[in-house]
């Protein structure tokens, strides 16, 4: 079959079925298995595919249609320009969290705090996507990441090598910040599990059945996390460093509450795209 016939037919079958981005999606998919890139599918649309291929694609697909996201199917995400490996055993790293990633970025610049050999802590950090972005714009940085989950742990290493930053960032496995007494920190980040369990149920099936549930979760009223990282943050906070945390769509005021009733401060919040608050900066003392 030529390209260009497989690849509408595809697409026709991902968009009848609802899939936002059929065109994307289906090119996604034949990719993967044939080696062709974007151009190609305006230059070479007469290129016969071979069954095999197609095979494969076909496969690829009915698992698009029964709602596996293309970066879990693919095994792979791109994160601040950067691909990050992805398994069952992590969550996908979303647009979203590019947001803290910014956000910390401008205000290490803003001290001049890229200049110097600064230490990062991301706190879950899944596949390692906000500590490996972070030292990919400051060469000088060292960053320790922590997941509780031994493989999250590994993935988190691998991506590291793939991204040249492997060196600097250390992967251990732990619980948020238990047993780091004593270690400073010039940024301390987490983008932890935030839903809600009752509101899980409600998620989409993209979602829902493909993300780790130990990396959604945040318990009953989904701020299980926020208490014991804002708890920590009472003990590492001083006045010179800062805390970024990803909060979900509606925990600004909750979030904002925990950390003022722990003596700490918001002295920023940041919107994502949508211009929703998604990023709230945490310090010691006035703003
Ligand atoms: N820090 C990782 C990310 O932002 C994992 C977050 C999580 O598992 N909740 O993708």
């Amino acid at each position: 079959m030529e390209l260009q016939d497989y690849y509408r037919q595809i697409k026709q079958q991902l968009e009848d079925s609802g899939i936002e981005t059929p065109d994307l999606d289906a090119r996604a998919l034949i990719s993967r298995h044939t080696g062709l890139e974007q151009s190609d599918f305006i230059m070479l649309r007469d290129q016969l595919l071979d069954s095999k291929a197609i095979e494969a694609i076909n496969i690829d697909v009915e698992k698009r249609l029964s709602g596996e996201p293309v970066s879990r199917i693919l095994g792979a995400r791109e994160f601040w320009g950067l691909e990050f490996k992805v398994t069952p055993d992590v969550l996908d790293p979303r647009p979203d969290t590019e947001t803290l990633v910014e956000a910390a970025l401008k205000w290490v610049k803003s001290q001049g705090l890229d200049q110097k050999p600064i230490r990062i802590v991301d706190l879950g950090t899944g596949t390692g996507c906000i500590p490996i972005a972070l030292l990919s714009e400051l060469p000088l940085a060292t960053a320790l990441a922590i997941d509780i989950s031994e493989e999250a742990v590994a993935i988190a290493r691998h991506n590291a090598e793939q991204n040249g930053v492997s060196e600097r960032l250390e992967v251990r496995q732990g619980s948020w910040m238990d047993g780091l007494d004593g270690e400073n920190f010039d940024l301390i980040v987490s983008n932890p599990p935030y839903i809600p369990a009752s509101d899980i149920d409600n998620l989409s099936p993209e979602v829902k059945n493909h993300d780790p549930i130990l990396a959604l979760s945040g318990g009953n009223d989904g701020l299980d996390c926020y208490k014991k990282i804002i708890s920590y943050g009472n003990i590492n906070l001083n006045s010179t460093n800062r805390m970024f945390l990803e909060i979900g769509f509606d925990q600004q005021k909750s979030v904002s509450r925990l950390v003022e009733e722990s003596n700490l401060c918001v002295c920023d919040s940041h919107p994502d795209i949508a211009g929703i608050p998604r990023v709230l900066e945490i310090c010691r003392g006035d703003k």
